[in-house]
């Protein structure tokens, strides 16, 4: 099954077309006249697709700055992460990200560490933490993750998450939220301007793989690995 970001209304799709030239202008200013013109050349593409002929939208730039391509990626994410916790216990977790304009790239990269960070302290201390895992994406402000805790209770999950992030917001996944908009331009461009290869709207802190976890906790062994590409 191939499921899309939501459908945006007339009124969107007019925004995002402003903002794509915004971020484009911007790259323009900054020197960088290649990422510029692909983004355009990416907005074009996808218009010309809209006559509704059916052809496929083969330009994409897939760049983090371009409104569609950084919208298509978040949701193939989040529909990913979805996937891979259905049928066991999980909560969805948003946290924001602290940064400095200019800053997101860095502050991701702290974030995720820190997500490691917790879950692997927290896997030396108690045992049941081994199983725990996390998926997701970037979107808007924020991290929206689903955590994998089959042998934790939720509220232990919020507790450990809050005391590093205060404003960590732990609950159900509703399977038909709707992801925030996309990051903002100035965030975008800071992404955008990050070399090519490194995917900062994803984030995955799997399972430990070594044997002493698998072998020790059965509860894990039907639990696919998250998959490397979505
Ligand atoms: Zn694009």
């Amino acid at each position: 099954m191939i499921r899309r970001a939501p459908r945006s209304t007339r009124a969107k799709i007019v925004q995002a077309e402003a903002d794509q030239r915004a971020t484009a202008d911007l790259l323009y200013q900054l020197g960088q006249g290649d990422l510029a013109a692909r983004l355009l050349g990416c907005m074009a593409a996808k218009q010309a697709r809209r006559g509704g002929d059916g052809r496929v939208w083969l330009r994409r730039c897939g760049s983090a700055a371009c409104r569609w391509c950084s919208r298509t990626r978040q949701h193939a994410g989040w529909f990913a992460a979805l996937d891979w916790s259905r049928g066991h216990r999980r909560s969805l977790a948003a946290i924001s990200i602290r940064r400095r304009p200019g800053q997101i790239g860095a502050a991701i990269r702290r974030l995720r560490r820190g997500l490691r960070d917790v879950r692997d302290r927290m896997a030396r201390s108690r045992r049941r933490w081994r199983s725990v895992g996390i998926a997701g994406v970037v979107a808007g402000g924020a991290v929206w993750l689903v955590v994998l805790h089959p042998d934790v209770e939720r509220g232990e999950v919020n507790e450990v998450l809050r005391r590093r992030w205060p404003d960590a917001a732990v609950r159900d996944v509703d399977e038909g939220a709707v992801l925030p908009e996309p990051l903002g331009l100035h965030d975008a461009v800071a992404l955008a301007l990050v070399p090519r290869g490194v995917d900062y709207l994803r984030v995955v802190v799997g399972l430990r793989h070594d044997d002493g976890v698998r072998h020790h906790h059965r509860a894990v062994e039907d639990i696919e690995p998250m998959p490397i590409t979505f």
